[in-house]
């Protein structure tokens, strides 16, 4: 009788740079010949690519493990064996700490080494409990296989690359220049020969990702360094590529020249995700985020002059310690003064090992949570205000997926906004062009208008 073919589940937690390696991480069984399964009951390997720039997302690690641990051990009574991995960055923070807390892992590999998943299998097979947290020198890229043109289909036509990883600003709060390591960036034919391979799968939008995208700085051809304005002109003039976003930002590394890719590429979505923490001078300092909060509107005003219509977004963190009542109402005073399409806001979580977690003047949990609320309310009003404002307007929309009734069809605008028409299946994976006709609770209504050429 032959043998069942193995299946893995690999489930992401966190940011966009997670969801990227758990996709090559799917490369990786695919080519060690596992298939994919739906859910981790039928799975022989299972892999949590972990998150660990909160406490609430590290704890649910360990929750989510308790339950695998005794679906290890059903599946071993009916005679089946499940290797269970824990990657990303719980995995590289807490190492060893996570065999001992659940002996039921097999692997715990950090975000710079899972490209040695398959041989890692091979030993922890004969030997389970394996921590491999290194930062080898080689290139982890380059040791990826190429996703099969099947499976980028399946994952659509908006595709995530990551072209920069790790952290040299160490803000006293983070820990990503911990989990993540040192700044480094792909050199640019690595990354235009993973686009051109999307592309040729029917990818039409490339979103470029790294901790700190826009410090990217690779190397050409010739060795000569590119940043990450010149890496997006040549990402756009991919064949193929119709759109182009990058994300995450920080402020200090907003360049001239990346400023005006917004004006003049055509491929790159008028949409900006620039973390900008605390509107205070005083929490940005104690942040050490080394700009002042004016610094941040003058790059906002810049982009602005460029693309007048850029939809803008941020990070905040409220309840940082020592935030007064009057710190916080100038963070209040930043949004107002901006005015954003969308944005994310989380109470600070003291994260062990980094300086913020430390400091005194903690702030009490029901006040983190007063601040958050009415921080939440305003992005709220400024979200459905931009909205709002682009009923009546012709967008062009990249159809992804089906809607959630039947006959639609969901995608995004160049603004990120979510768009849902009635429409024909076949427009998933096309642009089209969309007439805005309402503005709902989380998306935009609109019509096919045509689609797009
Ligand atoms: N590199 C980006 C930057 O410069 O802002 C983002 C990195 S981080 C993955 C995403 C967001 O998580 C941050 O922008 C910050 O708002 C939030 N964050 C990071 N550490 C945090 C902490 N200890 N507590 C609460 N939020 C945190
Ligand atoms: Fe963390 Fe971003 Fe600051 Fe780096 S720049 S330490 S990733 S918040």
């Amino acid at each position: 009788m032959r043998e069942a073919i193995p299946r893995a589940f690999i489930k992401s937690f966190g940011c966009q740079m997670n969801v990227y390696d758990s996709e090559r991480m799917g490369d990786l069984a695919a080519e060690a010949g596992y298939s994919e399964a739906a859910r981790a009951e039928d799975a022989d390997l299972i892999v949590l690519n972990t998150c660990h720039i909160r406490e609430h997302a590290s704890e649910k690690i360990y929750s989510e493990l308790g339950k695998l641990r005794r679906l290890k051990e059903e599946r071993g009574r009916a005679g089946r064996r499940t290797m269970l991995v824990v990657a990303g960055c719980v995995a590289q923070a807490e190492g060893a700490e996570i065999l001992r807390r659940q002996p039921a892992v097999d692997i715990v590999v950090g975000p710079q080494s899972y490209h040695r998943l398959p041989e890692l299998l091979g030993e922890a097979r004969l030997r389970p409990g394996i921590v491999d947290t290194d930062f080898p020198l080689e290139d982890k890229f380059s040791h990826l296989p190429a996703t099969p043109p099947d499976a980028i289909r399946r994952r659509g036509a908006s595709a995530f690359v990551t072209v920069q990883e790790g952290c040299d600003k160490f803000c006293s709060f983070c820990v990503v220049p911990y989990t993540r390591g040192a700044e480094a960036s792909r050199p640019l034919g690595s990354v235009l020969g993973e686009i051109a391979h999307l592309a040729q799968a029917g990818v039409s939008e490339v979103t470029l990702i790294g901790q700190n995208v826009n410090a990217y700085h690779g190397l050409d051809d010739r060795g000569q360094p590119i940043g990450l304005a010149g890496l997006i002109r040549a990402a756009a003039a991919v064949p193929g590529i119709r759109r182009v976003r990058y994300t995450t930002s920080h402020p200090n590394d907003m360049s001239e020249d990346l400023i005006q890719a917004h004006r003049d590429v055509r491929a790159l979505a008028p949409f900006l995700h620039l973390p900008v923490q605390s509107g205070s001078d005083a929490i940005l300092k104690a942040m050490n985020r080394r700009h002042r909060a004016a610094d941040y509107l003058d790059i906002v005003a810049r982009v602005r002059a460029v693309r007048p219509d850029i939809a803008l977004s941020s990070d905040f963190i409220v309840g940082y310690p020592g935030e007064t009542g009057a710190d916080f109402d100038e963070t209040l005073a930043l949004v107002r003064t901006v005015g954003f399409a969308s944005a994310y806001a989380f109470k600070y979580s003291p994260r062990p090992g980094t300086p913020a977690a430390d400091m005194p003047a903690q702030i009490g949990a029901a006040e983190k949570e007063r601040r958050l609320a009415a921080l939440q309310a305003l992005i709220e009003d400024q979200r459905q205000a931009f909205n709002r404002a682009s009923v009546g307007r012709r967008l062009e929309v990249l159809f992804e997926k089906p809607g959630k009734r039947e006959g639609q069809i969901a995608g995004r605008s160049p603004y990120m906004q979510a768009v849902f028409a009635e429409g024909p299946k076949s427009l998933i994976g096309k642009l089209a062009e969309v007439e805005i006709l309402a503005a709902e609770a989380h998306s935009l209504r609109g019509r096919v208008v045509s689609p797009a050429s």
